[in-house]
């Protein structure tokens, strides 16, 4: 299998035009479509998962996203025997990215989901995954790659904006709950505010 490094610290590059990024590890996922014709992403929502909950650094994400999930090798998987979900990407805890579906596609990951009065978010979405749980402080690793990610999507999809991102929560609510209150949304803005008014050649 493949491996690459974390691209911790800085921005990885997306490739418009194929909607895949640079320098990470690519599991593609047959659990994507097209997007509905001319429509742009324009809605970043933020999710978190482990598989089993709870329990990080298994295969089971990978396995989960391309459809190669062992339902019997634990009691929760049998629980959701039959999923066919998918994200465009995995922030894994120590920040390393896994791309499952181009940036470009449409993945699988809100759901029945609404956002400003819009139905169907994966029409119009690019789904993150955190590895992680809903009530488990989510890595600086995770902040720092995630930051770094959004930055370069920002970059490579001018329909998207750092005002027009949610959770999978804030999205599906009631229903959803992820990326939980352990995720720091303030953080996360901080982030981006400050990285937005550094020259971009500042590193
Ligand atoms: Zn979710």
């Amino acid at each position: 299998m493949m491996t690459t490094r974390a691209s911790e610290g800085r921005s990885p590059a997306v490739d418009a035009a194929t909607g895949l990024l640079a320098g990470v590890r690519q599991v593609l996922s047959p659990h994507f479509d097209e997007r509905p014709a001319g429509m742009q992403p324009e809605l970043l929502v933020v999710h978190g998962i482990s598989l089993p909950p709870g329990e990080f650094g298994g295969p089971w994400i990978d396995r989960l996203f391309t459809g190669t999930l062992p339902w019997d090798a634990h009691p929760y998987f049998k629980e959701i025997e039959g999923l066919r979900a998918s994200a465009h990407a995995l922030i894994r805890r120590a920040g390393q990215i896994v791309q499952y579906v181009p940036f470009s596609a449409r993945a699988w990951h809100a759901g029945k989901s609404a956002w400003r009065g819009r139905n169907a978010c994966n029409d119009f979405s690019i789904g993150i995954e955190l590895e992680g749980t809903d009530e488990t402080p989510y890595t600086d690793a995770q902040y720092a790659a995630l930051a770094g990610l959004i930055a370069a999507l920002l970059e490579a999809y001018p329909s998207l904006s750092a005002a027009a991102i949610a959770g999978h929560s804030d999205i599906a609510p009631g229903r959803k709950t992820d990326p939980g209150p352990a995720f720091d949304w303030p953080r996360l803005r901080g982030t981006l505010a400050a990285a937005a008014v550094r020259p971009k050649s500042g590193g």
